[in-house]
């Protein structure tokens, strides 16, 4: 953005990305395993016995298979070490992978952690990010 990177580091303490999603419905949600071909989009390195859910729809849910909201959240909070990769520049996969290595959890990871939980359905979080 043209900002000097001593400016960014000496003025961000943490940067909250949140998205809106809906919730399953309790009443009517099936599990299924996931396909080959899902697990590859998704991208991550996943249990081999993973389950998702799915929206089928009742009456409960008008049919909808959704019923309610939730969000999916990221909290990134720059260490040292980061702001000193920030300052020299270092590329954004490199900063976003140390960020990781040190417990940082994207958007994304944090969606499929709750369609892994059945709260929402994988489809939800890749539509909403
Ligand atoms: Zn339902």
């Amino acid at each position: 953005m043209g900002i000097q990177s001593f400016l960014v580091t000496a003025s961000l303490n943490a940067i909250l990305a949140q998205r809106l999603i809906r919730k399953l419905c309790d009443h009517c949600k099936e599990a299924y395993t996931p396909s080959p071909a899902l697990l590859k989009e998704i991208g991550y390195k996943l249990r081999p016995d993973i389950q998702f859910y799915k929206a089928v729809g009742c009456e409960k849910c008008l049919n909808i298979g959704y019923s309610g909201q939730t969000g999916i959240f990221e909290l990134f909070t720059p260490s040292e070490a980061l702001n000193e990769m920030i300052m020299s520049k270092e590329s954004r996969k490199a900063i976003l992978e140390a960020a990781m290595n040190a417990g940082f959890t994207p958007l994304k990871k944090d969606g499929i952690i709750k369609a892994a939980s059945g709260i929402t359905s994988v489809e939800e979080v890749l539509n909403a990010i």
